[in-house]
C-alpha cells in the first residue's frame, strides 16, 4: 500500500530536522526520510564514543518524537516523482506520496584526484570525521589533514579527539585570504566563538596556508606524503591522510525532479526564493543543495522550507537571520577559492575514477562527460560519477551531466514495478 504524507522531507541533517519540526507544528502529517541510521546529517552525526552535541541531541529528540512526524531511517530515495518517492532500505522497495516535498539531502566533499589518493589511508576531510565518529581506530595515528575551508579544522579536532596525532592542517588558500576571513568573523558571533573554540582544541597543531599535498606514497598503504608550499617540498611520514576541497551540492534529486539550478563557477545548487520554494510547485530546497553554507544556515533554511510547504510563510526574523547567515556562505566561497595550483595535481596516469579505475589520460579525446563514460565506463560505478565527476568540472575537463534513475545503485527488485514505463526504457 502506498502511504500518503502531507510533506516529505528528503534528509535528516539540521536543514531537514528544522523542516519536519516547523511543518508538524502546524499539523502536517510529515515523512522524515534518511539513508543513515542516525539523524543528524553531516554536522551531527552521531559519534558512537562521544554522542551528539547537546544542541544536535535536542533538535533531534524534538523533531524524531513529534506525534506527526514518522521517521524513516536507513532509507534512501532512488527514484523520485512529482507526487510520489521510490523509497529502499534494507526490508525492500516502497512508494510514498506526498502533497510537499523538501528536499535537504546535503553536499558531499570535493575530492581533487592526485598521485596516490586511492591508497588505503587516504580519505576525504568530512569522511575521516565520519570514519571517526563511526568507530574507525584513530588511536595513536599519524594524521595529516588538507584541502580548503574549515571543514578541515573541524576534521583536525574530531581526528584529536578521538587520540590521532595531529601533524598538520594544510589549506591551499594563501595566508592573506585566511587572515581576511578571519578578520570578517565579528559579524557571525556564533562562528567567532566556533572558531575560538577549535582554536583551544588545536592548539600546538601547525596551520599552513597556500600549502597544497602533491603526491601520497606508500604501496599497499599510505606511508608519507609530499607538501608542497612557497617554501618548497617538505616529505611527512604519516599513516592517514584526509583531503577535502571544499563541498559539492547534492542536487541529482533536484535535477531529477526538474527544478532548475543555479551555476555557481563550475557546480550547480538549486534555485530557491526567499521561501525556499523551487522553481517546481510544491517542492522546496534547504540547506547545502542551495549552496554550501554551514549548519546555521542550513537550519534557518529548513525551517523557512518547513514553514512554507505547511501553507504557513515564515516570521520576518526568520528571514532576515537566513540573510545574514548566508552572507557567510559567500564569505567562505570568496576566501577559500581554489587556486589554480589544485587544478594540476593530478598527472596523466592519476586515476580519477576509482570504482571503475580510469586514468586522467584516457579520458584524452572525449569532449564530454557522456561520450567518455559511453567508452571509457568513468562515472558508472557505485557512486555514479559523484565524485569524478565533480572533479572532472574543477578540472575544466567536462561539464557535470545529467541524472537518470535511478540515483543510487538499487536492487532490481526495487525498480521492476516501481519505476514509471518511460523511466524504464531510457534505463536500460
Ligand atoms: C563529510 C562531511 C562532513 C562535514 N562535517 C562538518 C562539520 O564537522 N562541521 C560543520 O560545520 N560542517 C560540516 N559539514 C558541512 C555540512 O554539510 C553542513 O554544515 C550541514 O551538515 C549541512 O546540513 P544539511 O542539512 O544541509 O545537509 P546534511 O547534514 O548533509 O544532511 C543531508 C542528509 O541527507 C541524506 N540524504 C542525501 N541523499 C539522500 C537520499 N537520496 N535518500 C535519503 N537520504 C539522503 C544524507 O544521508 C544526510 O543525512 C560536513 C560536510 C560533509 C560532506
Amino acid at each position: 500500500m502506498t502511504e500518503r504524507y502531507d510533506i516529505a522531507v528528503v534528509g535528516a541533517g539540521p536543514a531537514g530536522l528544522a523542516a519536519a519540526l516547523a511543518a508538524a507544528t502546524h499539523g502536517a502529517r510529515v515523512a522524515l526520510i534518511d539513508a543513515q541510521a542516525h539523524a543528524g546529517g553531516q554536522v551531527w552525526r552521531k559519534d558512537v564514543a562521544h554522542g551528539w552535541p547537546r544542541r544536535a541531541q535536542a533538535a533531534i529528540t524534538q523533531a524524531l518524537h513529534h506525534p506527526h512526524v514518522t521517521w524513516l531511517a536507513q532509507t534512501q530515495v532512488v527514484h523520485a516523482d512529482p507526487h510520489s518517492l521510490l523509497l529502499e532500505s534494507a526490508v525492500g522497495a516502497q512508494r510514498i506520496d506526498y502533497a510537499a516535498l523538501v528536499l535537504a539531502n546535503g553536499a558531499r566533499e570535493l575530492l581533487l584526484p592526485f598521485p596516490g589518493w586511492t591508497l588505503p589511508g587516504v580519505t576525504g576531510a568530512g569522511a575521516l570525521q565520519a570514519l571517526a565518529k563511526q568507530g574507525w581506530p584513530l588511536q595513536g595515528r599519524r594524521v595529516v589533514i588538507a584541502g580548503s575551508g574549515p571543514l578541515l579544522l573541524a576534521a583536525a579536532a574530531t581526528a584529536r579527539r578521538h587520540g590521532a596525532h595531529v601533524l598538520g592542517i594544510y589549506e591551499q588558500a594563501d595566508a592573506a585570504n585566511v587572515q581576511r576571513f578571519a578578520r570578517s568573523l565579528w559579524r557571525w558571533p556564533q562562528k567567532a566563538m566556533q572558531a575560538a573554540l577549535l582554536r583551544g582544541q588545536l592548539a600546538g597543531i601547525p596551520y599552513r596556508c597556500g600549502s597544497v599535498v602533491r603526491t601520497a606514497h606508500g604501496d599497499s598503504a599510505l606511508r608519507a606524503v609530499t607538501v608542497e608550499s612557497a617554501r618548497g617540498s617538505e616529505r611527512l611520514d604519516c599513516d592517514q591522510l584526509a583531503v577535502g576541497y571544499g563541498l559539492v551540492p547534492n542536487t541529482e534529486l533536484a535535477q531529477s525532479l526538474g527544478c532548475r539550478l543555479r551555476q555557481q563557477g563550475v557546480h550547480a545548487s538549486v534555485e530557491v526564493d526567499a521561501m525556499q520554494r523551487s522553481s517546481v510547485a510544491h517542492i522546496y530546497a534547504a540547506g547545502e543543495q542551495c549552496g554550501i553554507g554551514g549548519r546555521d544556515s542550513a537550519w534557518l533554511e529548513g525551517s523557512i522550507a518547513g514553514h512554507a510547504a505547511a501553507g504557513a510563510p515564515a516570521a520576518a526574523s526568520l528571514l532576515r537571520q537566513q540573510r545574514h547567515a548566508r552572507a557567510f556562505a559567500q564569505a567562505l566561497e570568496t576566501h577559500f577559492a581554489l587556486q589554480p595550483r589544485v587544478r594540476t595535481l593530478a598527472q596523466p596516469d592519476t586515476l580519477i575514477c576509482r570504482c571503475e579505475d580510469i586514468s586522467l589520460q584516457a579520458l584524452d579525446g572525449y569532449s564530454d562527460a557522456r561520450s567518455a563514460k559511453l567508452a571509457t565506463r568513468c562515472g558508472m560505478g557505485a557512486c555514479q560519477g559523484r565524485i569524478c565527476g565533480a572533479a572532472l568540472a574543477e578540472l575544466g575537463r567536462f561539464p557535470r551531466s545529467g541524472t537518470r534513475p535511478p540515483l543510487f545503485p538499487a536492487r532490481l527488485a526495487s525498480l521492476g514495478d516501481n519505476l514509471s514505463d518511460n523511466h524504464r526504457e531510457s534505463s536500460v
